[in-house]
Formats: structure tokens, sequence, C-alpha cells
């Protein structure tokens, strides 16, 4: 596995990053597990003030650590302090809440006095992809560390230079060595560590084949694991949504990061009183994306983070056309050394072509029209994801009945779907389990420990307990 950075505006190779060896590896473990029984004894506000200030470090260094983000996977600058923005929200998130969220819960019961007290598990082993290159490790180190329990990860091997700085900038901010540690190691390495006894859970963001894989590593070594996978969202525009707003969000609902976002709107599903006018404003606004230099305020397009992914894209967009879709718009080359793709509209994509089940990592909208509201949540749910979504309608409760009918992780009425520390983040079907963020993100790996204490000194086993079961 070669870790390097080939910037994609340009094609050109930046920095190649040696791999860590096992000796590296196992250092690692064997201080991430120290500092777990160490951080056991701990109270979790040691931990907490330490995160408020790893919120502020990224706060401070908001411009180095977005142009790492723009030269390492070619995400526009403006983007990327976006993201260092939300790392630095999560961070304070759980440097304000951490504490509370992790008291111990009182059961009301007849054995006694019952509680279950929130401890960590240990190490965890996390696996993430370039799309999101600090986002997605703040979603699991921030409540982790709150929690107690150490992180190692392997990073995409596209975007070290970003593994790498974040790192960098946790331990900068003053966080004990051994708590967050970036390894750049080759697959085998990584069913190494897991199957590792000081390895107690497993976090991986990317694909269904690299879920399947690392998933099926933990269930073997009896490890817990969540899976952040794909998705193909649908956007539903109902019979009484209110174009004008739709407008505003359906270009950057599809376009933003250049696409590549696992709950980008990548099916809009409209009802067919909106069907024609909707498909002639999403032209018209693809067509005035400027695509260009992404660390230039004035570009709004991006290129895609490798030479591979727009192969990827296109084969994709070459098997709809030739299964019966209709290209409505774009598809055109870019004659340009980065890895650009020009914006894309398809329709008349029927259930037998394969473009109908497959995510399309990039900047191209999938259109299709539908008779009614009933018709669009039918045709939300024909997936074999359920990540995200959005629905428009005129009437915001109508939006949340049709909402709460989608087979999906989370859903957006009448705004654009968006990422905040609070909302617990995740899917359905083979866009994962588990969840990220929010009060449900810090309790994936804890041990929900119950302690029953008997408030009388005598034991009386049948009355007391019922007897075993
Ligand atoms: P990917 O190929 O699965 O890569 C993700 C990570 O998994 C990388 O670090 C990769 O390392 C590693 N990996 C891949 N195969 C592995 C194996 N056999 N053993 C160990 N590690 C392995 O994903 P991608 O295609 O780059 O990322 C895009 C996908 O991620 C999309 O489907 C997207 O929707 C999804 N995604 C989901 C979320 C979410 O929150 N649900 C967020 C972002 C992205 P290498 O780079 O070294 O191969």
């Amino acid at each position: 596995m070669a870790y390097k950075t080939i910037n994609p505006y340009t094609n050109e190779l930046v920095k190649t990053y040696p791999n860590h060896d096992d000796a590296y590896v196992e250092k690692t473990l064997s201080k991430a597990d120290a500092l777990y029984h160490q951080w056991r004894n701990q109270p979790v506000k040691e931990r907490t003030v330490l995160l408020q200030a790893v919120s502020d470090y990224f706060t401070a260094h908001t411009d180095e650590l977005a142009k790492v983000l723009t030269i390492d996977m070619g995400k526009r600058l403006s983007e990327a302090k976006g993201e260092v923005a939300i790392c630095a929200a999560i961070a304070q998130y759980y440097a304000d809440h951490g504490e509370e969220m992790l008291q111990p819960q009182t059961i009301k019961s007849s054995a006694g006095e019952a509680r279950e007290e929130k401890h960590p598990v240990g190490t965890l082993m996390m696996v993430e992809p370039w799309n999101f290159p600090y986002y997605q490790l703040m979603r699991v180190f921030a409540p982790n560390f709150a929690v107690g329990n150490p992180v190692v990860y392997k990073h995409a091997s596209n975007t070290p230079a970003s593994a790498a700085a974040f790192e960098e900038a946790v331990c900068n901010a003053g966080v004990p060595d051994g708590s967050c540690t970036n390894l750049f190691i080759s697959y085998d390495q990584v069913s190494n560590v897991i199957a590792d006894k000081r390895i107690h859970g497993v976090a991986l963001t990317g694909s269904e084949r690299a879920g399947k894989k690392v998933a099926a590593e933990a269930g073997q070594n009896l490890k817990k694991s969540t899976l952040e996978l794909g998705g193909s969202d649908a956007f539903i525009v109902a019979e009484d949504a209110n174009l004008e707003e739709v407008n505003k969000v359906a270009t950057s609902a599809r376009l933003y990061n250049a696409g590549q976002v696992c709950t980008s709107s990548k099916r809009f599903i409209i009802t067919e009183n909106h069907y024609d006018e909707f498909l002639a404003a999403l032209k018209k606004s693809f067509a005035q994306v400027k695509w260009g230099d992404p660390m230039d305020d004035a570009t709004t397009l991006a290129p895609l983070c490798t030479v591979s992914a727009k192969e990827k894209l296109q084969a994709q967009v070459d098997d709809a056309i030739a299964n019966g879709a209709t290209l409505e718009y774009g598809n055109q080359p870019i004659d340009h050394p980065g890895n650009f793709f020009e914006p894309t509209i398809l329709t008349n994509i029927t259930r037998d072509n394969p473009a109908y089940f497959t995510e399309f990592f990039g900047p191209v909208a999938q259109v299709y029209k539908v008779k009614d509201d009933a018709a669009a949540i039918k045709l939300a749910n024909d997936s074999d994801y359920g990540l995200g979504g959005v629905v428009f309608a005129g009437n915001p409760k109508h939006g949340a009945e049709i909402a709460s009918q989608i087979e999906t992780g989370q859903v957006f009425v009448n705004t654009y779907f968006g990422t905040l520390p609070e909302l617990p983040f995740g899917g359905v079907k083979n866009s994962g389990y588990g969840r990220e963020l929010g009060h449900l993100g810090i309790n994936e790996f804890v041990n929900n420990e119950l302690v029953v204490v008997n408030p009388e000194p005598k034991v009386d086993f049948e009355n007391t307990f019922g007897g075993f079961v």
C-alpha cells in the first residue's frame, strides 16, 4: 500500500509517505492500551477539558489545516475551511456535554439499587475514507476520547497528509501520547490490529466492499463494529412543494465536495407536476458551475480525488447510457490535467438499468419522474441503501409524514442535508449500522456496566431475584 499525495488539480506527486512497520504498530498498541487502563480510573472531566483545547486548536489553525485537505484530495478551500470548522464544533460539543452524557443512569428495579455505569471498553481501530479526511476522524475520536477509548487509525492511501496533520493537531492541542495515532499500514496489518487482544472495537467509514471485509474480521474476533457506508439518497419533491425553495438547494445538494459525499442527493425524485420545471432549472444551474483551481474562491466545482475515481464514474455513466438512460446534460470531457468531471444529468433510468441501484460518487444527478407522493416514497425505498434523504413539501407536516415513510437513517425536510455534532449520523440496509455523533455516537463503544446493590444486608435468594432463570 503506497501512501501518497497526488494533487488532484495537477495530478503531480506531492509526497510519498513510508509505511509503518510492525514494531511501530506494536509500540502504538501498547501505549494506547496503557492509556486506556490509566483512563479507567480518571474522571471524564479531565479529558473533556482537553477536547476544548482540541476545538480551539482547530479553530486557530483553520487556514493551514484547510490547505492540507485541498492539496490532498482536491476539495475547494472554502469547503475545506468548513470541514475544519465542523471538526472544531464536534470537539466542542463533546467537551460541553461528554461528562453529562456519561453519567450513570439509575434503573428502577425490584432487585435493589440498580444503575448502569458507562465505562470505556479499550482501544478502537478506525478505517476511514478520503472524502472528509478530518471530519471522519473527529466523529469517532472526540466522543471516544471523552469515554476513555484511545483510537488508532488507518486512513485512505490518497490522503496521507491529512491523516498525519490530524494526529499532529490533536497532539499539539495537548492530548496524551497514545490517544489518537495514525498508522500508515497495509490491509494485512489492519487485519492483525483488528485481531489484537488490545483492540476492543472497529469503526469503518467507506465502501461496502471494505465494510464487508473489515466487519467480517471484527466479527471473527468477536469485536463490535460500526459501519458508515455508501448511499444513494433520495431528494423528493412532493406534489405541494415550493419549487423556488427546492431550486435554491438542489444543485449544491448534488455538487458539494464535487459530489463525493455519502449523503449527497443522488436521486432526485420529482412528482410530475414539477418535473419539467425542475429539470430545466437543474440544467440551467449545472451549466453555471465554474470548474477550476480549488484554491480559488471563484471556483464552484473541484476536481475528483483521483484519476481512478474519475475513470470509475465515467464507466458508470457510459454504462447507464448504454442501458437506456437519457443524457440530459453534461458528460463532456474537460481539457485539463486535473480530475475534472462535467456535472451530468441522467433521466429515464429504468429499474433494469444497473445505474438504478448504483451509487455515483461524483457530480452526476439521476432525475426520476413519478406520478404522486406515494410513488415517490415507493421509488425512494427501492434502493439497496438507506443513509440520508431530503424531502421538499409545501406543508412541513406533510413533508415530515413522507420523511417517516422512507427507509433510511436520516431525513431533512424543506432544507438541505446537513451534519451537526448533536445529530446522530448513520444508516440502514447496505449503508451500514451504528451511529456516529450526538448522544448515540458516544454510546457505541461503551460498556454499560450494570451494578445492582441489595440495600438489605441479608440475602433473600428466592424473593429478591426470583431465582435464576
Ligand atoms: P474504500 O475504498 O472502502 O476506502 C475507505 C477506507 O477503507 C480507506 O482507508 C481504505 O484504504 C480502506 N480499505 C479499503 N479496503 C480495505 C481492506 N480490505 N482492508 C482494510 N482497509 C481497507 O472507500 P472509498 O471508495 O474510497 O470511499 C467512498 C465510499 O465511502 C463511498 O461509498 C461513500 O458513500 C462512503 N462514505 C460513507 C460515509 C458515511 O458516513 N456513511 C462517509 C463518507 C464516505 P485504502 O485507501 O488504502 O484502500
